[in-house]
C-alpha cells in the first residue's frame, strides 16, 4: 500500500486524525462484533458517566515497520491483560483478550498507509480505550460503555538523540494507598496535570512522584517507571502496589536477565539511596527509556555519574538491545513480536 505523503522525520508527538477507527458497545451485558467506522467525532449524552465521574481507562501501544517491511506490534497481550484489570477495578465490563488483539489488527491494517517507514524513528501510536457512555447522575457505574482504538502516527521521542533530563522530587502525590496508581485510569492523569504543568514552569521535565504513605521510597513519574543501575551493574527497579507496571520495564528487565546477562532486583527503592545509582532512566512505550541526568529534592541536587550530556553505558545497551528486538535486527524472545502484515 502506498505510504501518505507525510514528512516522517518531522513528526511531534501530536494527534493526526488518520483513516479508520475501531468501536464496540457494551449494552445489554455483552459486547457487540464491533465495527470499524471512519467518523473519528463520537456524540454522547451530555450527562455521561464519563464526562461527569472519569469512567474511561485507556492503553498505548505502537505498531512500526522492520527491517524487513514487516509491520508488526509488541506484546499486545500485556497491553489487553492490563486493560482488563483497569477495567475490573473501575467496574467496567473486560473486553476480551483475543478480541482486544484482533481489534488492534484491524485499525492497523485499516490505517496501514500512516505507518511509518522503517528507519525514520516514527511509529503508528495505538491508543485502545473504553468509557462509560450513558447518563448517570447518581454517582454509580455506567451501563453501557464503548471500547475503541484509533491510531495516529508519531516522531521519534527524542529528535537527534535521547538527552538526559532533569526531574524534580514532587511534593504532589500521583497515586493514593490502595488507590488506582496500578491501573491506566485517565484520572490518575488528570490529578497529575497541575503538577507536571509546576514541574514544567519550575524548569524541570518531569516529576519524580514519592510512595504517598511514607514519601521516602521512589514509585514512577507521571507516565514512566524507573530503572536504576547500581555501580556493580545491576538493575534496579522499585517495587510498589501502587505503580503501573510498564510493559516496556518488565521487558527491559528480561533483556537485562536474559540477553545482557546482568543481575536485576525489582524492590523498594528509597529516596535518599538514589545518590549512589550510576545511572537512571524512564521507561515507557513512547521513549522506551530516557535517560534522567539530575534529580533535584528540594534544592539539594543529585547528579548521576552518567552526566547530563549522554545516556550512560547501561542504559544505552538495554535501549538498543530492546529497539532491535522490536525492529527485527535482534531475534525477538516467544510472543513478543505480533505480526500484522
Ligand atoms: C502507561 C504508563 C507507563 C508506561 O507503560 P508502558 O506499558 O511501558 O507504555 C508508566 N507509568 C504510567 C503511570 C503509565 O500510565
Amino acid at each position: 500500500m502506498e505510504k501518505k505523503n507525510i514528512d516522517w522525520g518531522n513528526l511531534g508527538f501530536g494527534y493526526m486524525e488518520t483513516d479508520k477507527r475501531y468501536v464496540s458497545t457494551w449494552k445489554d451485558g455483552a459486547w457487540d462484533e464491533g465495527a470499524l467506522i471512519d467518523d473519528p467525532m463520537i456524540t454522547m449524552s451530555e450527562c455521561a458517566c464519563v464526562l461527569q465521574y472519569a469512567q474511561t481507562i485507556f492503553e498505548g501501544i505502537k505498531a512500526y515497520e522492520t527491517v524487513d517491511g514487516r509491520i508488526v506490534t509488541f506484546r499486545p497481550d500485556l497491553n489487553a491483560e492490563r486493560l482488563a484489570n483497569s477495567a475490573k477495578r473501575m467496574e467496567m465490563p473486560v473486553f476480551p483478550v483475543d478480541r482486544f488483539v484482533d481489534s488492534i489488527k484491524q485499525v492497523v491494517k485499516a490505517n496501514e498507509s500512516f505507518v511509518p517507514p522503517y528507519g525514520t524513528g516514527a511509529t503508528l501510536y495505538i491508543r485502545p480505550y473504553m468509557f462509560g457512555i450513558n447518563p448517570v447522575i447518581g454517582v454509580k457505574p455506567a451501563t453501557e460503555f464503548q471500547y475503541r482504538v484509533f491510531t495516529t502516527p508519531v516522531g521519534p521521542y527524542f529528535k537527534g538523540g535521547a538527552k538526559p533530563i532533569t526531574i524534580r522530587v514532587s511534593d504532589f502525590d500521583r497515586a493514593a494507598p490502595h488507590g488506582t496508581g496500578h491501573i491506566k485510569a485517565g484520572l490518575n492523569y488528570a490529578m497529575s496535570l497541575h503538577a507536571i504543568v509546576d514541574a514544567h514552569n519550575q524548569g524541570y521535565d518531569e516529576n519524580m512522584y514519592l510512595d504517598p504513605q511514607t514519601r521516602t521510597k521512589v514509585e514512577e513519574t507521571g507516565g514512566a517507571n524507573f530503572l536504576f543501575v547500581t555501580k556493580d551493574n545491576t538493575i534496579v527497579t522499585p517495587k510498589s502496589e501502587s505503580i503501573l507496571p510498564s510493559v516496556t520495564r518488565r521487558s527491559l528487565m528480561y533483556v537485562a536477565e536474559h540477553y545482557l546477562g546482568l543481575k536485576v532486583e525489582e524492590r523498594e527503592v528509597y529516596l535518599d539511596e538514589i545518590k549512589d545509582f550510576a545511572e537512571c532512566g524512564l521507561c515507557g512505550t513512547a521513549a522506551v527509556i530516557s535517560p534522567v541526568g539530575k534529580v533535584v529534592d528540594h534544592g539539594k541536587e543529585i547528579c548521576f555519574p552518567s552526566g547530563m550530556d549522554e545516556m550512560g553505558p547501561t542504559i544505552t545497551k538495554l535501549r538498543e538491545t530492546l529497539t532491535g528486538i522490536q525492529m527485527g535486527t535482534i531475534e525477538a524472545p516467544e510472543g513478543w513480536i505480533v505480526e500484522i502484515k
